[in-house]
């Protein structure tokens, strides 16, 4: 569809189209929440587009783990409450969020940025790859997570990883299986994320 050829202002057709490109958002929505916003006080957008920009200007990437922070390292690596003899290893940042809200995992995370994908051209040092085996690398760490998403790039990256790490006499986990395949972290729920953690198996 055609957002251009609405006949209406400009200035609405551009925020339609804007709305339009973000993850989860059709044509129709996308119009639902222009005119809501054509609605709303001024004052309420301008806080609204200050909040969109301050997502951009204050966060930053952990040196340590690579997760979003507004502060650098961020706080689950400066928690001295978190087990420090567990990595957890992730695709995205809002993994953690969804393995957070378990309250079952203790330990550390390490975020990859991505998964390994030849079709779409990720190759392994397109993800922060580099970076954990540096960190594992004279690290207390005796127990690495893999809690890549159960599909295809997910279990590509942790087969990688795996053959990566082994040598280094960390045990290796990875999430159990009742994660439906095709999934991604992000969407599961609580109980089958808990379950998962607990559940997790060594890697083979
Ligand atoms: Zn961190």
């Amino acid at each position: 569809m055609n957002q251009g050829l609405l006949p209406t202002a400009e200035a609405i057709n551009k925020l339609i189209q804007e709305f339009n490109r973000l993850p989860g958002i059709g044509p129709k929505s996308a119009q639902r929440l222009t005119y809501h916003l054509l609605r709303a006080p001024e004052e309420q957008l301008r806080l609204l587009a200050e909040t969109i920009l301050a997502v951009k200007q204050e966060i930053t990437l952990c040196s340590i783990c690579f997760n979003v922070t507004d502060s650098d390292p961020c706080l689950l690596c400066r928690s001295e409450e978190r087990d420090q003899n567990k990595i957890c290893i992730v695709e995205q940042p809002q993994d953690i969020l969804a393995l957070e809200h378990t309250r079952i995992y203790k330990g550390l995370y390490h975020v990859l940025h991505g998964a390994i994908s030849p079709t779409e051209g990720v190759g392994t040092d397109d993800i922060r790859i580099k970076e954990l085996l540096e960190r594992l690398k004279d690290s207390q760490v005796t127990e690495v997570i893999l809690a890549t998403n159960p599909n295809l790039e997910g279990e590509q990256t942790a087969m990688y990883l795996n053959k990566l790490i082994s040598p280094l006499n960390i045990k290796i986990t990875r999430l159990a299986r009742g994660l439906p395949f095709g999934t991604e972290l992000e969407y599961a729920d609580d109980v089958t994320l808990t379950r998962a953690i607990e559940g997790r198996q060594e890697f083979q």
